[in-house]
């Protein structure tokens, strides 16, 4: 009679496949850019030749949120456009991740009123968190890099269902939410 076959080969071929895809994926972002205020202008110097997003394999934005992977959201963002962000997160393919990019974003930075969203981590996940007002590009690629560590691990909060652990720092528990 034939032996079974040993299978305990096949777990560490698995996680090698698991390594290489995460590796691959890390060098191929696709980021869609959801710029909406001053924080624009660092996103812009990040880009440009000094900075040199593309040695992180991040130079390439995708104006369809259909064929991007990363959600990058630079900018305040209002309680009226804060359905149409949503939707451009829901058309987005798995896996996803999105980088909270300056601290209006991560919290609603200076403002305190009924019309701004208090951090988009109340109408999304969101992966990493670049506070700053605005970031400057170092503190942008320091993200990036954080960034490529979750993909290449193949942790993503998008994929757990909404799980964003907003740092200490960015706590500000005197002010509500803002819900939608
Ligand atoms: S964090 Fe500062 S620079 Fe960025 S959008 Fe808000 S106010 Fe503008």
């Amino acid at each position: 009679m034939a032996s079974a076959p040993d299978l305990s080969q096949l777990n560490w071929v698995t996680t090698r496949v698991d390594a290489a895809l995460g590796w691959a994926r890390k060098f191929s972002i696709f980021q869609y850019p959801f710029v909406t205020a001053c924080c624009g202008m660092e996103y812009m110097a990040t880009a440009t030749s000094h900075y040199d997003m593309d040695r992180f394999g991040a130079g390439f934005p995708r104006f369809s949120p259909r064929q991007a992977d990363v959600l990058f959201v630079v900018g305040t963002i209002s309680q009226k456009m804060a359905p149409v962000l949503r939707r451009v997160y829901d058309q987005m393919a798995e896996p996803k991740w999105v980088v909270a990019f300056g601290v209006c974003t991560c919290t609603g930075g200076f403002y305190d009123d009924y019309t701004t969203v208090l951090g988009i981590d109340t109408i999304m996940p969101v992966d990493v968190y670049i506070p700053g007002c605005p970031p400057r590009p170092e503190n942008v690629l320091d993200g990036l890099m954080k960034l490529q560590d979750k993909i290449a691990q193949g942790a993503g909060t998008t994929l757990a269902a909404g799980l964003s652990v907003r740092p200490p720092e960015l706590q500000v528990p005197h002010r509500p939410d803002a819900h939608l």
